[in-house]
């Protein structure tokens, strides 16, 4: 129940687990991490507590500095690994907190289109019509801004690419998601506790916003996919 991402400098996937731990409190059964190695998504997850998630990390050491991180309380589909995010369909992979009320009619769509859904999940829909987007020749910002308004329900959303080293796109509606800013670092996080060991410079998404971020820049669009800007704020959470 807990999401992160980071485009950091150093390697991601110890600091997305150090992330995940500050998300504990919220509760969780199971957890995951993506990086970008040489621009393929790779990833690492693992049912139950995230001392799992960490044993598979030390057998299987991930490098790359974009990556992505949740902690899920299942909601559609058993706590298992495969249900477990981050969630991929070809070029994207994502990580969700939240519901897609309309998953069942988009399950459908997806798999009348020919694509095999291997999940049990809500969220997985959420990936093979971003990526579907991209296979016919959309930017990712494209892709996000056309499916964003087809999801009913519940979401945050942290959104990396296959290719795409220096790009993270985040969205909320009705589940908190926060940016941190970074020197030469951005981070997305469901709070500022999250982001409490990189940085205490966040600026809060509002309802329906979504957020295209690098290393160095970001701009937040609306539900309107008007370009806006959100305030930046000092949080008081201890690291
Ligand atoms: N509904 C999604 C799932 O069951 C996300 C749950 C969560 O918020 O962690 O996988």
């Amino acid at each position: 129940c807990g999401i992160v991402g980071i485009l950091g400098g150093e390697p991601a996937a110890g600091r997305l687990v150090d992330s995940l731990k500050r998300l504990e409190y919220r509760g969780y059964d199971s957890a995951g991490v993506a990086t970008l190695i040489e621009g393929q998504i790779v990833r690492r997850r693992a049912a139950g507590k995230l001392r799992n998630l960490e044993t598979a990390l030390e057998q299987a050491p991930l490098e790359g500095v974009t990556g992505i991180g949740h902690t899920r309380w299942a909601t559609h589909g058993a706590p298992t690994v495969n249900n477990a995010h981050p969630h991929q369909a070809g070029k994207v992979a994502l990580v969700h907190n939240g519901i897609i009320e309309n998953y069942l009619e988009l399950r459908e769509e997806i798999s009348a289109s020919g694509a095999i859904l291997d999940t049990e999940t809500d969220t997985e829909v959420v990936a093979h019509l971003i990526n579907t987007g991209l296979a016919d020749g959309l930017s990712p910002q494209d892709a996000v801004a056309n499916v964003l308004p087809r999801l009913k329900g519940a979401f945050a959303l942290a959104m990396m690419f296959a290719g795409q080293n220096d790009l993270l796109i985040g969205a909320r509606k009705g589940s908190p998601l926060a940016v941190g800013h970074g020197t030469g670092e951005m981070y997305l996080g469901s709070d500022a506790i999250a982001l409490s060991p990189f940085t205490d410079r966040i600026t809060y998404l509002e309802e329906g916003d979504w957020v295209v971020m690098t290393r160095t820049s970001h701009q937040v669009f609306d539900k309107d996919n008007k370009p806006v800007s959100r305030p930046e704020a000092k949080s008081t959470v201890n690291a």
